[in-house]
């Protein structure tokens, strides 16, 4: 469905997307994942023909977007990084506006009525843009892009700037949109593309470093997996137990502290969950378990290891 060949964007002589090629199939959901400067919406942009590319190809359904940028773009529903809003506007007009603008066929009223309905923004349709909060102005922007019930949706960072229950909202969104769309988003959050995502790229300094169905990502992930640890008792002598305890490579204090309890980082061995056998332990030594928890993989971690393979 998205095709992309060789992209190679040059500002002066510095490459903010250098050589890259992906395919996109119909139907799936895939997530390109990066840290800022990665070259995420450099890429977002090119393909939806918001930007011309240095060099390369960028096909929507074997539809060249720089050669065809028209028929390319009805095939497209793109959310930007900065959404397109008016916020002059009302919600309605606004839809309205997006639909004469996209020369749109279907059925004009029922059509806005599920957009708006599907990213529940009906009850806000009369209300202007610019007051509305932050995640209600996402879904409008989001709207926008379901305007023409496009194949491909295209989002650049959507959850940027919402808080947790809004963000859970629109991961929901995406994932139903992905029953019947093809899907690109672009995001800095790992935890974001493992919740929504069947394929996630990864891309560093404008190249892709890996390219990879999530579930193997999470399989790398997990071959050695971290643990902080709050543990009451004397921290040496806790220690010294950690790093006997089956399973565990390597234990270390962060120097965090609480009346007499310390904190520790643990690293398992490849394929081994250490907790059950720490627990024994510490019980065995009478040194109560405050708490655990499984430390969230960094994105650097996975950086590393998908990269030392
Ligand atoms: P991301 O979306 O992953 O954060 P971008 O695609 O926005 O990354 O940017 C990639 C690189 O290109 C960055 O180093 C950025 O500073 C640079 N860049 C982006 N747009 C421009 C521009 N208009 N002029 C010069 N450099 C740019
Ligand atoms: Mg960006």
């Amino acid at each position: 469905m998205i095709e992309i060949n060789g992209l190679v964007k040059l500002y002066g002589k510095k490459a903010a997307v250098d050589n890259i090629s992906f395919t996109v199939e119909k139907g799936e959901i895939v997530g390109f994942l990066g840290p800022n400067g990665a070259g995420k919406s450099t890429t977002m942009n090119i393909l939806t023909g918001y930007l011309s590319s240095t060099e390369g190809t960028a096909k929507v359904d074997g539809i060249d977007i720089l050669e065809n940028p028209m028929e390319a773009k009805k095939l497209i529903g793109f959310l930007p990084e900065q959404p397109p809003l008016y916020p002059d506007m009302t919600v309605d007009e606004y839809l309205r506006f997006v639909y004469e603008l996209r020369s749109c066929k279907l059925p004009k009223e029922a059509h806005l009525a599920e957009v708006c309905k599907v990213t529940r923004i009906s009850d806000v349709r009369s209300r202007v843009i610019g007051n509305l909060s932050k995640g209600y102005r996402q879904r409008v922007g989001i709207a926008q892009a379901l305007v023409g019930n496009p194949p491909v949706i295209i989002f650049d960072e959507p959850t940027v700037g919402l808080d947790p229950k809004q963000i859970i909202e629109i991961r929901n969104l995406i994932r139903n949109l992905g029953k019947n769309h093809t899907v690109i988003l672009s995001t800095h959050i790992l935890s974001e593309v493992q919740a929504v995502c069947d394929r996630i790229i990864i891309i560093k300094d404008g190249e892709i470093v890996a390219d990879e169905k999530t579930e193997n990502i999470a399989r790398t992930m997990d071959d050695s997996r971290k643990f902080t640890v709050k543990i009451s008792g004397p921290q040496k002598e806790v220690q010294k137990l950690l790093s006997e305890v089956n399973g565990i490579a390597r234990a270390e204090a962060t120097g965090e502290r609480e009346l007499d309890s310390y904190t520790y980082v643990i690293e398992s061995e490849k394929g081994v969950d250490p907790r059950k056998p720490l627990f024994y332990a510490m019980a065995k030594a009478g040194y109560p378990i405050i708490g655990i928890e499984a430390a969230a993989a960094a994105l650097e971690d996975v950086f590393i290891s998908l990269t030392s393979k």
